[in-house]
Formats: C-alpha cells, sequence, structure tokens
C-alpha cells in the first residue's frame, strides 16, 4: 500500500497498560512507521538502553533544549522532565513516514493544538486490578512509585475523552490488530 503522506500517531494511557510492548508489536509490523525516542531526566531502568528507550539527559541539558527550541512538547511528572525532539519528528513526517509519540495526555494535548491530523490513541487497562498486577510483574518500581503511578493514572484516564480512539488493552494481539486497523482506515481516509 502507498504511504502518501506520514501520520504522526500519539500513544497514551496509565504506567503498565502496556504501550512499550504493543509499541514494539506495531514496529515490527508497520515498515513505514517509526517510533520517536524522547529525552528524559529520569534515571534508566534495568534493561532499558540509551537512544532505544529514550535518551537520558540531565536537568541542565533538558532545561538548554527547551530554551532553544528543541521539544515539540515536553511535559514534567514525577519529578522529571520528558519531551519528544522536534528534529526527529519533522524529518520523519517530511520523509512520509508515521510517526509514533508514546508521551502522556498533557503532551498529546500540544500535539493535538500543532498537528490536528494527529492519530491519538488511549490504550487503557482492562481494570485497575490489571493494572496494578503489570505494573508490580514489571518489577521496575517500589510501592511508593507504584503508587504515584497509579495516582497519575486516573488523571490520564480522565482524558479519554479528547483521544480519537480509546483501546482496552486486555488480549495484546486483539489490540495490537485493532490499532493496525485504526491505522490503516486513516491512511485510506476512512474515519
Ligand atoms: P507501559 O509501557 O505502558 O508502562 P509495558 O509495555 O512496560 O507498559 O507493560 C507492563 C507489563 O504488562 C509488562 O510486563 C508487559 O509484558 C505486560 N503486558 C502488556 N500488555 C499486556 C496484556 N495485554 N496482557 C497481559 N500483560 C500485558
Ligand atoms: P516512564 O517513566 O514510565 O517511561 O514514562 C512516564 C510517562 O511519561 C508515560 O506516560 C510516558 O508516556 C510519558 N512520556 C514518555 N516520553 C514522553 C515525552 O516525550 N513527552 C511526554 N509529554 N510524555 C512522555
Amino acid at each position: 500500500m502507498s504511504n502518501a503522506k506520514g501520520t504522526l500517531i500519539v500513544i497514551s494511557g496509565p504506567s503498565g497498560v502496556g504501550k512499550g510492548t504493543v509499541v514494539d508489536m506495531l514496529l515490527k509490523r508497520l515498515p513505514d512507521a517509526v517510533l520517536s525516542v524522547s529525552c528524559t531526566t529520569r534515571a534508566p531502568r534495568e534493561g532499558e538502553r540509551e537512544g532505544k528507550n529514550y535518551f537520558f539527559i540531565s536537568k541542565e541539558t533538558f532545561l538548554k533544549m527547551i530554551d532553544e527550541g528543541g521539544f515539540l512538547e515536553y511535559s514534567n511528572h514525577f519529578e522529571n522532565y520528558y519531551g519528544t525532539p522536534r528534529f526527529f519528528v519533522e524529518q520523519k513526517l517530511a520523509e512520509n513516514k508515521d510517526v509514533i509519540l508514546e508521551i502522556d495526555v498533557d503532551g498529546a494535548q500540544h500535539i493535538r493544538d500543532e498537528f490536528p491530523e494527529a492519530l491519538l490513541l488511549m490504550i487503557t487497562p482492562p481494570s485497575r486490578e490489571e493494572l496494578v498486577r503489570r505494573l508490580k510483574m514489571r518489577g521496575t518500581e517500589d510501592e511508593v512509585l507504584i503508587e504515584k503511578r497509579l495516582q497519575r493514572a486516573d488523571y490520564e484516564l480522565s482524558r479519554s475523552k479528547f483521544y480519537d480512539y480509546t483501546i482496552i488493552n486486555d488480549d495484546l494481539e486483539e489490540t495490537v490488530g485493532r490499532i493496525l486497523k485504526i491505522i490503516e482506515n486513516r491512511r485510506n481516509g476512512i474515519k
């Protein structure tokens, strides 16, 4: 299928819902799509790699990049900054690639303002219990941080209505299949 115009695809959802897992699967099945790797000031988790999961930078460097207009959007939570590097996204869209952003709801709102054509997808858990189970299963955070992430989850979920689609990530294959269909429909001009 020809891809006449790159689409900006925003994927949001509470921490632990499965965004990273879903995005990895999407990238394998979408040869014309690339992932925008964000910058963050948080410390890497075990197994995370520089340039793959994030660019891990200092707060000082992050603030300098803000001043220089280097971010398409950024936000600050859990006492850390997260931002989308502007240059990469603009370059890939110009090359007619689809660009996937895995960002929070505040960032998504900025993207909506600057790119009204962006496709905004919210991923939600089948239940709060399941979200807790997944966060614990991932085993990357202590109890205090898990509690903070759950509080943030309520806020994220309350913003679902601003998204084009909300997808419940129950069965992983089904979730990925639904998203692929939504992207295909968007390319074919079907709302
Ligand atoms: P996020 O990127 O949203 O923080 P992750 O992709 O790290 O979430 O997923 C959190 C945990 O949930 C991981 O252990 C992952 O394997 C698991 N997971 C993701 N999707 C599903 C699913 N549909 N069913 C069960 N477990 C899932
Ligand atoms: P985590 O620390 O779990 O990797 O990410 C925490 C939150 O930051 C998630 O909701 C994630 O989507 C969001 N996030 C990651 N990168 C960016 C970014 O570049 N911009 C914004 N606004 N949020 C981001």
